[in-house]
């Protein structure tokens, strides 16, 4: 069961209802975030939740039967929408292609990524500066500094950014300079960062773990909101399986669920799904009709010379492809829905 209590209630309005939830031997766990007053309650006997409506410091009640509470769908109507500012946002009915390299490589190569995707009508760009790779002798990012330059040539082109953080003490000298935090696959279950997380007010993608189920990434969602940080997006980057024909086995099937279980936006992340570059249009293309409320793809002008990544990122004729094709697919499935 979720409480959402009103902001400024008195000391006798609470008392009330601490007293019957006491009486009824219910657990909670109060929880503050930026925006909003909770009570999350593990209730194990039939309790009718009509006892709690009425008290006066209860703004709304509702059962949740979830394991996760806070980011399920059960108790929130509207989907959770991401608002960026400077009118961009990531919501439902949309569809928000963001793009850009792997890695962050220089100010030359910003440079030119930068205006393809204003060529694009790209509202945000990712890049890595703090690269997770298999081996320690593979390009690990520029790391702070790559990260100001980047800053720079956004801003300039009211561009946006999404980079990921892979440690509790980055997270303070990327803030100024990030739009969105991007939780890595690896660390979809580094609980101290999602804790971390949950105490800064900027949104956050969280990425299903490599071998993560559904309902792991929702619990790890769950961290990071009932912390309280409520700005969350979740992302679909395929899962590790027996197969090994491609590098990932992207789970389309994650996306309607994932939108069903949860109010909060879901992004595919094709480029690590598929891992193969001539392939990742389809599947991005895939996840629209699945439902998923924006991509996140990987790009380069020349693919093969990457720092990372370079079979999956999208040469710049591929990219153009690519958003000509959402183009029309949102007209014909987003537009005509709503
Ligand atoms: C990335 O986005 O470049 C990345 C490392 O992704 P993932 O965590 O999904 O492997
Ligand atoms: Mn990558």
């Amino acid at each position: 069961m979720i409480i959402q209590l009103h902001k400024n209630c008195t000391a006798k309005e609470r008392n009330a209802l601490d007293y019957l939830l006491v009486q009824n031997k219910i657990k909670t766990v109060e929880i503050n975030t930026q925006s909003n007053h909770y009570l999350v309650c593990i209730v194990t006997k039939e309790f009718d939740i009509r006892h709690i409506g009425n008290l006066a410091c209860v703004k709304d009640v509702h059962r949740v039967t979830d394991s996760y509470k806070l980011v399920s769908r059960q108790w929130k109507v509207n989907p959770t929408k991401i608002d960026l500012g400077d009118g961009v946002v990531i919501q439902e009915g949309d569809f928000t292609l963001m793009a850009g390299p792997c890695s962050i490589e220089s100010e030359a190569q910003v440079e030119r990524i930068v205006k393809e995707l204003v060529k694009n009508n790209i509202k945000i760009m990712r890049g890595g500066v703090y690269k997770p790779r298999s081996s320690p002798y593979s390009f690990r990012g520029l790391g702070i500094d790559g990260l100001k330059m980047l800053y720079a040539q956004c801003r300039a082109h009211s561009i946006k950014i999404i980079t990921e953080v892979m440690q509790v003490t980055q997270i303070r000298e990327m803030s100024d300079y990030v739009d969105i935090f991007q939780v890595g696959a690896r660390n979809t279950q580094n609980f101290n960062l999602l804790d971390a997380l949950g105490e800064i007010d900027k949104p956050v993608m969280i990425k299903r773990g490599i071998s993560g189920t559904i309902d792991e990434l929702l619990q790890s969602a769950e961290y990071i909101f009932s912390a309280g940080n409520e700005k969350l997006i979740l992302c679909e980057r395929g899962i590790r399986t027996f197969e090994n024909a491609y590098r990932n086995t992207f789970d389309i099937n994650a996306i309607p669920i994932l939108k069903e279980k949860s109010h909060l936006p879901v992004i595919a992340d094709p480029s690590h799904g598929i891992g193969i570059r001539k392939h990742v249009e389809k599947i991005t293309l895939a996840s629209l009709v699945a439902g998923a409320d924006g991509a996140i793809v990987e790009i380069h002008y020349e693919p093969e010379k990457a720092y990372s990544d370079g079979q999956q990122n999208l040469s710049f004729e591929e990219f153009r492809s690519l958003v000509k094709k959402v183009n029309v697919l949102v007209e014909l499935f987003l537009k005509m829905e709503s």
